[in-house]
């Protein structure tokens, strides 16, 4: 699954609302065919639920790096396993 590391970082902007239709498209196919970034759009969108639902906000910047950066090393981590 060549595009799994894209689709990751356009998950969070997906999940906002700011992904490209286009781009949009071609996520929710990836998502469908791989179970892989499923789980981890799943994650995602939780932990970014509880996140809005305790603090009422929008996400920052700063916790949407961090996440992507935690995800994008525990997919790495599963790939190279
Ligand atoms: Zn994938």
């Amino acid at each position: 699954m060549p595009d799994c590391r894209k689709l990751l970082a356009q998950m969070s902007e997906y999940i906002d609302g700011e992904l490209p239709k286009d781009l949009c498209a071609s996520l929710e196919r990836h998502l469908a065919d791989c179970p892989n970034c499923r789980v981890m759009f799943d994650s995602l969108t939780k932990t970014i639920k509880i996140y809005r639902e305790g603090k009422e906000e929008p996400l920052p910047d700063e916790l949407k790096d961090k996440l992507h950066k935690a995800l994008e090393a525990r997919w790495a981590r599963k790939r190279r396993a």
